[in-house]
């Protein structure tokens, strides 16, 4: 695997492979790389004849500052995990080289309602942040394909309306999410959760199971929202939002009828102490 610290000299490689007819993959990350991450990675590598990672942890896209200075760096092993992958490249950028002209006053992106629901209501600022780095990523590795986790479901469809802005061709390829064995999301925030509490984290996901198995049996949003709620708050999360949603819009679902016509998600964002999990589930 080539590590490239510098945009001029990722680029160069790029282009060499262009040249020679092959097709790019692009996995962005933000490091402390688990299996979800090597999903991408494999997928990818299924798909491209040319698979390049970034790990770059994004200042502009957390709103909070103790989240972003506490944010895991396994950088060592993220590089043996790339290697064993089978990775072609490493983007290891800089924040010098990603912003050379720092990270104030950035470009403002029009989202739309998007920014305005759910993590946007939560994460003020993030999803700017988000777009912020992908356009300036997605200029630098120029790929055909971009793999990203539905884990992070709004991230995704974020992206997808960047593309459009962009006016880009790149395809964005979104991957199921992987999980531990005992359900939990596989997150590098995990890392930061005491033992005590990564036991307690596995409610989010069971609260998703909870909440498909209700609404399979007719039983109306607001009654299954405040049991799920109260599954959460019972183990000591503090909850963002458990939310059931349209699955192409994001908009909420407050029709109680089972036969919703369009496919539903459910999303929930909670903080154990002070580490925010996320997860959502199809309908
Ligand atoms: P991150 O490093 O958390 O910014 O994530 C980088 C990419 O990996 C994003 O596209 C995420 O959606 C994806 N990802 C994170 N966790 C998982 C997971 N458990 N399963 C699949 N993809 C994931």
């Amino acid at each position: 695997m080539i590590i490239f610290k510098y945009a001029e000299q990722l680029a160069r490689y790029i282009q060499q492979q262009k040249t020679a007819g092959k097709q790019i993959g692009f996995v962005p990350t933000m490091g402390a790389l688990h299996n979800g991450h090597i999903a991408l990675i494999n997928q990818s590598k299924q798909t491209t004849a040319v698979t390049v990672c970034s790990i770059f942890v994004n200042p502009t896209q957390f709103n909070n500052p103790t989240d972003y200075q506490l944010y895991p760096n396994t950088i060592e092993r993220d590089i043996m995990k790339l290697e064993a992958a089978g990775c072609d490249a490493l983007f290891l950028p800089s924040i010098a080289e990603m912003y050379p002209r720092g990270t104030t006053g950035l470009e403002h992106y029009d989202l739309g309602y998007l920014e305005t629901l759910l993590e946007g209501k939560f994460r003020p600022g993030h999803f700017q942040g988000v777009c912020q780095v992908m356009f300036r990523l997605l200029n630098m590795v120029q790929p055909h394909q971009l793999f990203m986790g539905q884990k992070d479901y709004q991230q995704c469809m974020v992206v997808s309306r960047l593309l459009t802005l962009m006016k880009s061709g790149i395809q964005l390829v979104t991957c199921p999410t992987l999980r531990e064995p005992d359900g939990l999301a596989m997150s590098s925030r995990n890392m930061r959760l005491s033992l005590h509490d990564r036991q307690l984290a596995t409610t989010i996901y069971q609260c998703l199971v909870f909440i498909k198995q209700q609404l399979n049996q007719g039983v109306s949003w607001p009654v299954i929202k405040e049991q799920a709620e109260k599954m959460l708050t019972d183990v000591g999360f503090r909850i963002d939002y458990v939310e059931l949603a349209d699955a192409k819009t994001l908009e909420p679902v407050t029709v109680t009828i089972q036969s919703y016509p369009g496919a539903r998600v459910a999303l929930i964002a909670a903080f154990l102490h002070d580490v925010r999990l996320i997860d959502n589930m199809l309908m």
